[in-house]
């Protein structure tokens, strides 16, 4: 066997090399995630640990490498044969083209039906049980495939089933998948299941890197002799790896640290119980990994750091990874409910909030938590603002952060709840009625007809495509920012109500389909927040860039009804055949002939107003709103007036 990179030879990715290590001691850990951009050796590690695994004990001749001590009764290739032997740990890699039956194995119905055998080829999880797999771009995984590997990685076990034949066999091992965040994220219930995450990145320092390329150079010049210079340290990390494993059963957890655990993800905002399972265990594991009996205070810090952060109940505006004030501030918290509860906080009007006093929202979770304010929100008063749309506004009354926390809560509770108005989907409904119904103004006609609730069950998803004006007369640093935040706060709903969502800009010369239709909010979230601006205004050239975008999806995806929202203050200057503004409204017009549901965002100021948002939403046959009016009092109000009048 060729010499691989020693695992102790890595330089840095001190986390990336604790998480793995501790999955080694404890498997039920769930696995580790991996985050960071292409190029930082994230594989070598992993290769390098899988060379750290003992060699497992397995049944000679089993397809499922049962062991001999303890053979899966339910095992395909059973009954075995008692001869037993010995084979390394296995890296199993899953190719990002993989298929389910590559996955989780076949079964070949037509020998089952002719032969009468049950004729299971074993895939990708058999092979990996009792090793490591490894899934490079997990990110990049069907969903479907995703499911299957988590649900394996969590049950020990795989399934596969075919017209009613199935088999099951015990698929344990230690999951390591890997993501570039910039190629999408992962949805966020796939992220919660991975047992622990880590972000990489390459070292920045000098020495650092020197150190890295002169150990790379070393390596690849002579590997043997290279691994035999780190083979001591290897070999002492593997010992400690099964020193763990072995103790680890006896290491305990004190009621103390249960309690700080349990602390810490009340005041994570984590969803479930999951994370305080993880954080359990993985603090154990690194007990057992210390040498210790017993469970302190610092293997649950090292826990956090590694369990918490991708758990946090997350919109699309947290910059995934390690907020390392909160998780300070969260440890902090959780050293009070670390003390016996007889003797309670000290300080009476702050830190952890005892149990019988957090407010516990429909998912069991405790709604009282410090929540940073989402870091793309340029004003978070006007953002609260529109978001109490959903709602929520009604609930919690008083809480210390509810003006910070109001946008992650809302999100949350308003489907549970079935209450409160779902925004774009009210105006989704109001949008193609507005002319009808002799609308003069600013603001939206509704009819109690019109409103949409936020409920769960039965609702359709939209596409939601924005059309943004990134022009000169828009670039002012102030409205700038005003506009991405109403957008973000759409953008939010969107999120919330699984829709699709995409982003056209113009300025300059042209428009661009910066964000062809897409699930991930995040890549709208952060194209907005990358948009440049500035130049002249191909309003016309937008519209008609929408216009193809929507045909297209119409083709695509024709059961999802579309909705625009134009954002931009009407001044277009750029003509494509006459007037720059003449070219807008017949642009609009296509638009509306086309049955597309829209709504003008209205973002002119100033003293002088020449209503060029109206007239095209007049055109769009649309609703137009003023971006200072897009406010839940605004559409609250009306929606009051609505029911009172129904
Ligand atoms: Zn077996």
């Amino acid at each position: 066997m060729t010499a691989g990179y020693p695992f102790s030879a890595v330089v840095g990715h001190d986390d990336l090399r604790l998480a793995l290590l501790l999955n080694a001691v404890h498997p039920a850990i769930g696995g580790v995630l991996v985050r960071g951009e292409k190029g930082t050796a994230k594989s070598t590690v992993v290769r390098g640990l899988a060379a750290l695994l003992p060699p497992v004990a397995v049944v000679e001749g089993c397809r499922f490498s049962c062991d001999p001590a303890a053979p899966d009764p339910a095992c395909p290739d059973a009954p075995h044969d008692p001869a037993a032997a010995t084979r390394p740990a296995r890296l199993v890699e899953l190719p990002v083209g993989a298929t389910e039956d590559r996955l989780v194995g076949s079964l070949d119905l037509e020998r089952a039906l002719t032969a009468g055998v049950r004729a299971y080829q074993p895939g990708l999880l058999c092979a990996a049980h009792r090793g490591v797999l490894y899934v490079d771009e997990v990110n990049l995984l069907p969903d479907h495939l995703v499911d299957l590997l988590l649900d394996a990685a969590a049950m020990g076990r795989a399934h596969v089933e075919r017209e009613g034949v199935s088999v099951s066999h015990a698929a344990s091992f230690l999951l390591v998948g890997t993501m570039n965040p910039e190629e999408g994220e992962l949805r966020p219930q796939l992220l919660d299941r991975f047992g622990l995450t880590v972000e990489v990145a390459a070292a920045r320092e000098v020495d650092t890197r020197a150190e890295v390329i002169r150990r790379r150079l070393a390596f690849e010049a002579d590997p043997a002799a290279f691994a035999a210079r780190w083979s001591t340290s290897d070999t002492e990390l593997a010992r400690r790896i099964v020193a763990a494993r072995t103790a680890l059963p006896a290491v305990r957890l004190p009621d103390a640290e249960l309690r700080r655990i349990a602390a810490l993800c009340a005041s994570f905002d984590v969803d479930g119980m999951r994370a305080d399972l993880v954080l359990a265990r993985a603090a154990v594991a690194h007990a057992a990994w210390r040498g210790a009996g017993a469970v302190e205070e610092r293997d649950v810090e090292v826990a956090a750091r590694l369990a918490l952060p991708h758990r946090r109940r997350r919109d699309p505006f947290d910059e995934p990874g390690i907020d390392e004030e909160t998780l300070q501030q969260a440890l902090r918290d959780a050293a009070e409910s670390a003390e016996p509860p007889e003797r309670g906080p000290d300080d009476p009007d702050g830190g952890a909030p005892a149990p019988e006093e957090s407010t516990v929202d429909g998912n069991g979770a405790p709604r009282d938590q410090p929540a940073t304010p989402p870091a793309a929100a340029p004003d978070p008063a006007f953002r609260a603002r529109l978001l109490e749309v959903a709602g929520l506004g009604e609930g919690a009354p008083g809480r210390r952060s509810r003006a910070r926390s109001a946008a992650g809560r809302t999100l949350r509770a308003s489907p549970t709840h079935g209450r409160g108005v779902h925004l774009v989907g009210t105006l989704t409904a109001a949008a193609p009625h507005q002319v009808a119904r002799g609308r003069t103004g600013a603001g939206v006609l509704l009819r109690a007809g019109d409103l949409r609730h936020a409920v769960r069950e039965g609702r359709e998803a939209n596409l939601v495509l924005f059309a943004v004006d990134g022009s000169g007369s828009m670039a002012a640093r102030k409205r700038m920012s005003a506009v991405t935040g109403a957008v973000i706060s759409l953008l939010l709903d969107a999120y919330q109500r699984r829709d699709k969502v995409g982003l056209v800009t113009f300025r300059g010369t042209g428009a661009d389909l910066v964000l062809p239709p897409t699930s991930s909010v995040e890549a709208a979230v952060a194209r907005l927040r990358g948009l440049g601006t500035g130049g002249r205004t191909p309003l016309a050239e937008g519209l008609l860039r929408a216009r193809r975008t929507l045909a297209v999806e119409r083709l695509r995806d024709p059961q999802r009804r579309p909705l625009l929202v134009l954002v931009t203050d009407g001044r277009a200057t750029v003509p494509i055949a006459a007037d720059p503004v003449e070219d807008a409204l017949r642009a609009a017009g296509l638009l509306a002939a086309d049955g597309v549901a829209s709504v003008v965002v209205d973002c002119e100021r100033g003293p002088v107003r020449l209503g060029l948002p109206a007239r095209l939403a007049g055109a769009l046959g649309g609703a137009c709103v003023r971006l200072d009016e897009l406010s839940a009092d605004r559409v609250t109000g009306v929606v009051r007036a609505a029911r009172r009048a129904a």
